[in-house]
């Protein structure tokens, strides 16, 4: 059978209340998948799955986890149940060259669910998650992505889900739909810098002093953007999404690699 190849995502995930509501970001994510051809399954990296290590989860059945606190009781009534990949894992671990175990302690993920019940709400894709090792180094994470890239061919969907700027302390509850200056100016050089294919200054975004610390106060949430971008083509067409800033300080930029 001759497939497509599959598109890459990151996508800016913002509040799990998305998960729950109808609004630009989530009618966004809805038109992304109606667009792109269909995965056989999906790799989730996200956020919320920040780990000692890196860990693949290679479960048959992988359950919904609740990984937020104070929401209403609503949100916890998702269940995002999917089959897993324990296929794909197995060949996701012989693609990565670094040391990777199995793990099915996780599940699927607010980060990974708040989104895809938008996208496929048919829960009829496989999913399986790779966590992000919280002491690898930003080259480490885009090289495990650039290892992934080849699932693109066998109709994966290569899935990151974060947010550019994230940084929850400095959460401003009168900027609705407003960002601060320097949240503005980090997601604008990445997305210059993602459109300009410099990858390299998106993986030393560090160098960018104040305005990185601001925007990037802990990686998590950044660093699922570098395994998308390792498993982005050079020649493929990017598109970008909901470039915006929510509260000031979080912006739910969203890419996609095809
Ligand atoms: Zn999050």
């Amino acid at each position: 059978m001759l497939m497509s190849k599959m598109p890459a995502l990151f996508v800016g995930h913002g509040s799990p209340m998305n998960a729950i509501e109808d609004n630009q970001y989530t009618g966004t994510w809805t038109s992304i998948a109606e667009r792109i051809p269909k995965p056989e399954v999906i790799l989730s990296i996200s956020a919320h799955w920040f780990t000692k290590g890196t860990k693949i989860m290679n479960e048959e059945n992988p359950k919904t986890i609740y990984d937020m606190y104070g929401f209403p009781k609503e949100l916890y009534d998702v269940s995002y149940n999917t089959a897993g990949s324990p296929g794909f894992a197995k060949i996701s671990r012989d693609l990565i060259s670094r040391e990777t175990k199995y793990d099915n302690s996780w599940g699927i993920d607010h980060g990974t669910w708040s989104v895809l019940v938008h996208m496929y709400p048919d829960r009829d894709i496989p999913v399986f998650q790779i966590s992000i090792d919280a002491d690898a180094s930003p080259e480490k994470h885009y090289k495990i992505g650039k290892e992934l890239r080849a699932l693109r061919e066998q109709g994966v969907l290569i899935f990151g889900s974060g947010n550019i700027v994230h940084n929850l302390r400095l959460v401003d509850w009168h900027k609705a739909n407003k960002g601060f200056d320097w949240a503005y100016e980090f997601d604008e050089y990445i997305y210059e810098s993602i459109l300009n294919k410099n990858h390299d200054n998106i993986i030393k975004f560090n160098e960018q002093g104040d305005i990185a610390r601001l925007a990037v106060p802990t990686p998590d949430h950044f660093y699922p953007l570098l395994y998308v971008l390792g498993a982005s083509d050079e020649d493929d067409k990017i598109s970008v999404y909901n470039k915006s800033c929510e509260l000031g300080s979080l912006t739910m930029t969203t890419y996609l690699w095809e």
